[in-house]
Formats: C-alpha cells, structure tokens, sequence
C-alpha cells in the first residue's frame, strides 16, 4: 500500500520534539506538507493555513499539533475534506466538539484517532493485564511537575480551554483510564486559580469507583526540583507503582518494567493501522473527568506566583 499523506497543522514544540522524528520513523506515513502561522518545515510543502494545505497538496490525512481552543474548527475542516484526522491531546475544548467530531468521522467512514499519548508509555498496557483480575482497594495519583520549564511563553495553556494544570494532568487521567478494571466518578474536587490567569494551576480531586474504591489525584504545576509523574495502585494482591509518567513499573517493591519513551512511535504505528482498517479510536473519557472536574470542583483563588506578567513566560 502507498504511505499515507500527511500533513501536520501547528509547528510548535510537540510536532518539532515528538511529531517529526517518529513520522520519519513509521512506516506507511509520509509527511508531505505543513500548515503554519509562521514557520517553515525544511524539505515539505509549506503552508500557512489548513485550508491553502488541503487546497494545494494531496493528501490523506491530517494532524493536528496546535493548541486545543483551535482544534475542532481545524478537524471539523479536514474531515470535511475527506482527511483522515489525527488529534493531539487533549482532543478539544469541550467534549462536544470531540462528539461532533465522531459523528463526522462516522459519517464520512473517515479514521477520527483521538491520541493520548501516555497511554503508549512502556508500562501501561503490562498495568492493565497486571490489575485485570485484582479487586482495588485505592489510588493515589500525583502529577507534580514546573510549568515554568515545561510550558514556558504557551498563553493559550493560561486561557479558557487551555486547560492548566489538567494539560499534563488529563495525561495522567489517560493512564488511570485505561489500566483500571471500573469506570470510576468524581466525587470531590478543589482547583486552585491564580488570580491573574483563568486556568488552574493545581488541582486536588477525589474519585470513587463502583466497589468504592478510593481514587485521589494531586495535580499541581508549582513543583520545583524533581518532578513527580506517579499513580499507585493498592490492590488485594499487591501493590502497583507507575512513575516517569508510566514508562516504569514496580511490583511490591520489585522493578518489572523501565523502558525509554516510545510514546509517539506507537501514536503513529497505531495511526497506520488504524486507517488501514478502516477504524476510529476515541474516548472521551479523559476528557470528561476534567470536565466534571470544572463542573464539580470548588474555585480558590491563589495569591499569584509569577513574577513574570503573564505566566510562565
Ligand atoms: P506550542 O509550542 O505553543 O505550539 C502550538 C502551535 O500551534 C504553535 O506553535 C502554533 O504553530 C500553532 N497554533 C495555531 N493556532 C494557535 C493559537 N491560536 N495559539 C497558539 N498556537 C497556535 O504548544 P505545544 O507544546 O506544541 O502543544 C500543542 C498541543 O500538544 C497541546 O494540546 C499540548 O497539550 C500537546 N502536547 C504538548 C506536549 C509538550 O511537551 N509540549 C506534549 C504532549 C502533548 P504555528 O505558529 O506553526 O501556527
């Protein structure tokens, strides 16, 4: 079969560190043009938007980097055109954009893959077999990281829809979603604004799920030295720890899996796939947990912590 023909919308820091170099990597996708504002990609077609993209090159799919307050818009577009859709996460701003995305999807017989990309972290899938046939008993899930390394001079990640703190905070609900056996709901939440931004910058929240299991999540972006990327799972037999953002996996005590980042390898080796079959992948269910976070969650203001005007610039 010919590579599928790509072209990637947004040339910022995810499609430079992670995009590029695992597209070159794949096999059966080819990165034939770029859309952006305002760079230029060495060796493609160059665009400056989706629309002067899809009018001027062929292509079968497209993927979408820009930050989630543009992404329905760009999506709802490339599906129109008769593109294969990629989305980075978080998948939109709103869990009905991504409904209406599925149903676009689903109605041209377009592949709409939804990615989350923590969920391709080396210890992910082993968790899920691993806690399958155990009862848990609780969670603890800490998500602790700088935003001042890693988001530096991103306004958007600060503006309705940008999200806050759940940007790597939905990452970590990505992970939980997957590797417990119960859907689980959130009970309880408290997220912390500082009073110059209108995202949080930290979030405590308590979930329960159906055997009444106790799910915590401490998201904060305020964490200084080490970073914390950490969910512990006691069970009835054990007891589960993934770190490094689930790239390790520890038994009782006992390291059983540690493996280099390969998330963005799989993304693009699941895309191939999927388009070769003819399917979609989507589940909203990250998504929802920051929703009902907003929904349910009491709002404190925190004193400002910048001393930079507008974030972490
Ligand atoms: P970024 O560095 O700010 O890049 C986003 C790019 O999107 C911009 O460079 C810009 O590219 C384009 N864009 C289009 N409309 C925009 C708008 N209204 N405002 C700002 N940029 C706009 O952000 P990023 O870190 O790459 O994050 C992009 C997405 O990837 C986010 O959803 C994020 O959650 C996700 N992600 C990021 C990381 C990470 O480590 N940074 C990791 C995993 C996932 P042009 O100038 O080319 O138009």
């Amino acid at each position: 079969m010919a590579p599928i023909r790509l072209g990637l919308v947004g040339v910022g820091k995810i499609a430079r560190d992670q995009h590029f170099p695992s597209i070159a990597k794949t096999d059966g996708i080819e990165l034939v043009a770029a859309a952006s504002r305002s760079a230029s990609v060495d060796g493609i077609e160059n665009f400056t938007t989706l629309t002067e993209m899809l009018a001027g090159v062929e292509l079968d799919a497209v993927a979408l980097c820009t930050p989630p307050q543009v992404r329905h818009a760009l999506a709802h577009a490339a599906l129109a055109a008769g593109k294969h859709v990629l989305l980075e996460k978080p998948p939109g701003a709103t869990v009905s954009e991504l409904t209406d995305l599925v149903s676009l999807a689903a109605q041209k017989r377009l592949t709409l893959f939804a990615t989350w990309h923590s969920r391709f972290a080396a210890g992910v899938e082993p968790a899920r077999r691993w806690l399958a046939d155990r009862t848990v008993r609780a969670v603890r899930v800490e998500w602790k990281e700088d935003v001042r390394h890693w988001h530096p001079g991103q306004a958007w990640i600060w503006e309705p829809g940008g999200l806050g703190v759940f940007d790597p905070g939905i990452n970590a609900l990505s992970i939980v979603t997957r590797i417990l056996p119960l859907p689980f709901f959130l009970t309880e939440g408290s997220l912390e604004f500082p009073e110059n931004q209108q995202a949080p910058i930290a979030a405590d929240l308590a979930f329960t799920d159906a055997n009444g299991a106790r799910i915590s999540a401490a998201f904060d972006w305020r964490q200084t030295g080490p970073q914390t990327w950490d969910i512990h799972v006691e069970t009835d037999d054990g007891r589960l720890t993934l770190s490094k953002g689930g790239s390790e996996m520890v038994v009782d005590g006992k390291p059983v899996m540690s493996e280099a980042d390969s998330e963005y390898a799989g993304i693009y080796r699941g895309f191939v796939e999927l388009v070769g079959e003819g399917r979609s992948d989507v589940d909203v269910a990250p998504l929802q947990h920051v929703a009902d976070a907003f929904l349910l969650g009491a709002r404190r203001i925190v004193e400002a912590f910048h001393d930079e005007p507008n974030g972490a610039a």
